[in-house]
């Protein structure tokens, strides 16, 4: 018997006796785990893959080193797009992305990334913590054999970098523009042309002329990526990601073979990482809008009322059609939209209300 699954049994046994005995929780207390995090992220990448990289750490000093997670960068033991499978097979233990790649899967995993003109980050945490989010989360990733844990967020992106001004829907018509999922859905109705691109060819195709606009995230990683040098219309609000959350997928029998404590651990540590992701990010994107503004000329621009006004009740239209095509889609989006129109008048009251008034 290999002594990973040796650990891994004897973690299962101790599980399974609903009245453990000193022996065995001793046994427990013990063990020591060896797993193997793969993330879609290239390694180190700003944020995202800096915050994989420093739960494995979190988890590993706050277990006081029973469990050691080594972080894979993407193609470094799979490649980016194959991190759900891998972790659903047990090829590694966990592994670190965002919910909406895995929409061939089952299109509702979108509902847990974000939703166009949807929830922001702190609604959205409040929906999946104390609203019913987390366990539709749990049910649909079950079928996979993995646990879902929300591990950051991005907060409110940006509309995205444009070669040219957007003054009325009419400049949408024919716009190449980088922008997937649900929002991609959105501006093909507007009568642009969305097109998927990995990452690395984000900034050439927008330099080149390939593409007349791109998403991406927010100043800080934009900045770092260049396309400031690419484009100067910097568009708000990220109206199709309001607050994106980031995830780690957790194999469900790596994770039951885990002493009660050590899971918990995992799972709480999780919880901060996706408090310190959208910690970051306010701290970092307030620099690097300074930067872009005024050392790189960005302008910065709101897209006009009529084109938001358009693209939401496009976005209504996509969601509808999805929800008409997935019964597990129309699940979460029963609990996601009651969570928000609820939370949008609490929140009208409180942040909205408050962030107008310290501007008077
Ligand atoms: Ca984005």
């Amino acid at each position: 018997m290999k002594r990973r699954d040796f650990v891994k049994s004897m973690g299962v046994a101790a599980l399974a006796s609903s009245s453990l005995s000193v022996s065995s929780q001793s046994m427990a207390a013990k063990a020591e785990f060896n797993w193997k995090m793969v993330t879609t992220w290239p390694k180190n990448f700003p944020v995202l893959g800096t915050n994989a990289n420093r739960l494995a750490k979190t988890i590993e000093q706050m277990s006081g080193g029973r469990i050691r997670i080594k972080v894979y960068g993407a193609n470094e033991l799979v490649p980016a797009f194959e991190a759900f499978d891998a972790t659903s097979r047990g090829t590694a233990e966990m592994g670190h992305g965002a919910p909406y790649y895995w929409k061939g899967k089952n299109e509702a995993t979108q509902f847990f990334s974000a939703l166009p003109f949807g929830m922001t980050a702190q609604e959205v945490n409040g929906w999946l913590y104390h609203g019913g989010g987390m366990a539709l989360w749990e049910e649909l990733y079950d079928s996979f054999n993995l646990i879902p844990m929300a591990s950051g967020n991005t907060g409110v992106q940006m509309a995205g970098w444009f070669r040219k001004d957007i003054h009325s829907l009419d400049d949408l018509k024919g716009l190449k523009m980088r922008i997937p999922g649900l929002g991609g859905e959105v501006l093909k109705r507007a009568g642009g042309t969305p097109v998927s691109l990995p990452g690395g060819e984000v900034f050439t195709s927008l330099q080149s002329g390939a593409i007349d606009a791109t998403e991406w995230i927010g100043p800080y990683n934009d900045m770092a990526f260049g396309l400031y040098k690419a484009a100067k219309n910097y568009y708000y609000p990220g109206w199709h990601e309001p607050g994106a959350t980031l995830e780690t997928f957790v194999n469900k029998d790596a994770f039951a073979g885990l002493p009660v404590d050590l899971q918990l651990i995992v799972k709480e540590a999780c919880k901060a990482a996706n408090m310190d992701m959208l910690s970051e990010f306010m701290a970092k994107n307030n620099q690097a809008l300074e930067s872009l503004v005024t050392k790189h000329g960005v302008q910065v621009k709101p897209l006009p009322d009529d084109v938001l006004k358009t693209m939401h009740r496009l976005s209504n239209e996509v969601v509808q059609e999805l929800i008409d095509r997935d019964p597990f889609s129309q699940k979460v989006y029963a609990s996601y939209n009651s969570f928000q129109q609820q939370a949008m008048r609490w929140s009208d009251l409180s942040e909205y209300a408050y962030m107008r008034a310290r501007k008077i």
